[in-house]
């Protein structure tokens, strides 16, 4: 039978017999875990299979179980010898890890540079490796202008085999499955000499920075023309390569400032392009709740989309008559905290900034936040029942998985600094977009299971003049959702419903 027809004929008996069958991959895969497919991730592995375009678009709600569909399509498809899959985070390339792990244990993640040591910096400036704070990591981190080609033959740490990076690359290059992240996705054929048929699963497309909005803070310092170390002026070799570092640092910068014609001292918003080129891979698959425009012609692309049919008759989404600027603002956060603390034994409270995470640490010492705890243990303690109430910020609204009963609490709109302000709705298009789709990834925290249920709870009443927003709650209303509006709302004509549902 031809591996098309095997894996449909395990689709169709998982989700309408559940019956065992032996005689291929996909189901030997399947019998080493407990996973029944469900229909939507059927039909999604159905669609991978079925199409033959090189780009293919998965847009589904959270929740349905994209990941395993792709994990299956990936491990099946006997065209590819490697695949790579990028997320946002790191909290997410560990989720893609735990459903990976049901199935193969050929994958590796891999992360930028600067997340390894250099452990001959770190000899250089005398540092324990068993104990490296917090403040010294960035000094001792792995960089490209400090490690040059010419070097690592020099490096006693990379000839003993004892450098971490390199190993850790080496340990990749023959793993069937690679785990990156979106920044280090440019780079990873590189990095791993990729030359055989290759697939690319980018999963949260919406968050590829393919253009990265960045603040850029510029010193006197940085607005001259840096000048090129000469080895001559230099005690030692390494001495020699951390001036290199900071040159190459300060060069790059200061080619910004030129190319943006910024010629004074200030933080100044830049736009960086990336490039991803995607010509190497064989395959591509984007996938997100919200797939953005990307920049292929609809030709060269299938696109899958499946529809969000979870019922949300056990949420309760209440939108407060409070926002930030309100006096009374601070005292209202805290006090709801405290409040739904005796109700919930799952508290999440998804924050805009680290005042606010500051603030709820100060007020509520038993809250544990993402600036003092990695999101990764957050989630297994709290999974665990170690920890009742967590705050964080940008993963807490995109990529945390909490499955139960349970309280989300948003402490205001998630408006990207520094468009914040601004009352101008026509000003901050692009900012209103960003903060649209956060706000329904926050939502999306809520439904993770069949157990999932509980309260949503937005302290900003500034929703109300979006009609976006209010005509979303109105279609998870619809879906069950019990939608709770202390403040007054504007209600939404029939012309404008329909104008609504193609926002997305
Ligand atoms: S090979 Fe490069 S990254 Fe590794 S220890 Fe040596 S200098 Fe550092």
């Amino acid at each position: 039978m031809k591996i098309l027809e095997r894996i449909f004929s395990v689709i169709d008996s998982f989700v309408k017999e559940r019956r065992e069958i032996n005689d291929n991959l996909l189901s030997e895969l399947l019998q080493k875990t407990n996973i029944r497919l469900f229909p939507d991730q059927a039909k999604t592995l159905k669609f991978l299979y079925q199409s033959t375009k090189k780009f293919k678009i998965i847009e589904a709600p959270t929740g349905t179980g994209k990941t395993i569909s792709y994990i299956l399509y990936a491990l099946t498809k006997e065209k590819f010898d490697k695949t790579v899959i990028s997320v946002s985070t790191k909290l997410l390339q560990n989720q893609v890890v735990q459903d990976l792990k049901k199935f193969t244990d050929d994958f590796v993640i891999l992360m930028g540079r600067s997340n390894y040591i250099c452990a001959d910096k770190a000899e250089f400036y005398n540092i324990d490796l068993s104990f490296i704070p917090k403040n010294i990591k960035e000094k001792i981190q792995v960089s490209r202008y400090y490690c040059r080609p010419e070097y690592q033959e020099k490096c006693k740490f990379f000839l003993e085999g004892k450098c971490e990076y390199f190993n850790t690359i080496e340990t990749a290059k023959p793993k069937k499955v690679i785990i990156v992240n979106h920044a280090l996705l440019p780079y990873i054929t590189n990095i791993l000499s990729l030359n055989s048929p290759t697939l690319l699963i980018i999963d949260e497309c919406h968050l590829l920075p393919f253009e990265r909005k960045e603040k850029l803070l510029v010193s006197e310092e940085d607005l001259a023309e840096p000048k090129e170390p000469d080895p001559k002026d230099f005690n030692s070799i390494r001495d020699y390569n951390l001036a290199l570092e900071e040159y190459f640092k300060h060069r790059e910068k200061y080619e910004i400032l030129k190319k943006q014609n910024i010629e004074s001292t200030g933080v100044f918003p830049v736009d960086r392009k990336i490039d991803y080129s995607l010509d190497f891979y064989s395959e591509v698959i984007f996938v997100s709740a919200t797939v953005p425009d990307l920049p292929i012609s609809p030709e060269e692309v299938d696109a899958f989309y499946i529809e969000d049919k979870r019922n949300w008759s056990a949420v309760t989404i209440s939108v407060k008559d409070v926002n930030y600027r309100d006096k009374k603002y601070e005292k209202e956060l805290i006090g709801l905290i405290r409040e739904v603390s005796k109700r919930y034994n799952k508290v999440l409270v998804l924050c805009t900034s680290y005042q606010q995470l500051e603030l709820i640490k100060a007020n509520i010492p038993e809250c544990v936040t993402s600036k003092e705890m990695g999101t990764f243990k957050i989630v297994q303690k709290m999974r665990d029942g170690e920890i009742k109430i967590a705050a964080g910020t940008d993963v807490f609204w995109t990529g945390i998985d909490i499955p139960g009963k349970k309280c989300i609490i948003m402490t205001k709109l998630p408006f990207p600094v520094p468009d914040d302000d601004n009352d101008d709705i026509k000003g901050f298009i692009s900012g209103f977009e960003s903060m649209f789709k956060k706000f329904k990834q926050g939502i999306g925290r809520m439904l993770r299971s069949s157990e999932c249920g509980g309260e949503i709870i937005i302290l900003d009443n500034r929703l109300v003049n979006y009609k976006e927003l209010v005509f979303y709650l109105s279609e998870l209303e619809k879906a069950g959702a019990k939608v709770v509006y202390e403040c007054k709302k504007e209600e939404i004509n029939k012309n404008e419903r329909a104008k609504l549902t193609v926002v997305k």
